[in-house]
């Protein structure tokens, strides 16, 4: 086999980063056969084993599916502590980690609550909840 045809991830972490640090979007991949979406690149579709995966947007919308609170964090967080560091299920697909720097206990957070991606000039994926900061619709 040679390079040219061993299946190419469509985007690279670093990619991945500015998509969410520059765009404000969650790219994550799609599989063409069963739909399914993945934040993480694989060869193969997790579910159905397709390897026509394609490049896709994430829903910047999802729940809480784990969570801890960060008291003493890394050197980019060193103001922000203590904050939630959280694993959120996108709607639609895909389980992306990230934080929340309102969230400074235990007690105000919960597993399936609804969290929004918010795009911001701080390091790593943002989310705060839903509702909070947003103008009515
Ligand atoms: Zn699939």
């Amino acid at each position: 086999m040679t390079a040219s045809t061993l299946p190419r991830a469509p985007h690279t972490i670093e990619e991945w980063v500015k998509g969410y640090e520059n765009d404000g979007k969650l790219r994550g991949f799609r599989c063409r056969s069963c739909g399914l979406r993945s934040a993480t690149w694989g060869l193969a579709c997790p579910r159905c084993g397709s390897r026509d995966l394609e490049e896709a947007e994430l829903s910047d919308r999802g729940s809480v599916v784990a969570y801890t609170i960060l008291a003493v964090p890394g050197d980019e967080f060193l103001n922000e502590a203590p904050y939630a560091y959280v694993v959120v299920e996108l709607d639609g697909g895909g389980r992306v980690t990230g934080w929340m720097p309102r969230v400074r206990s235990e007690t105000e957070l919960r597993i399936g609550d609804r969290v929004r991606f918010t795009p911001s000039y701080r390091p790593g994926v943002q989310f705060a909840k839903e509702g909070e900061g947003e103008s009515p619709r």
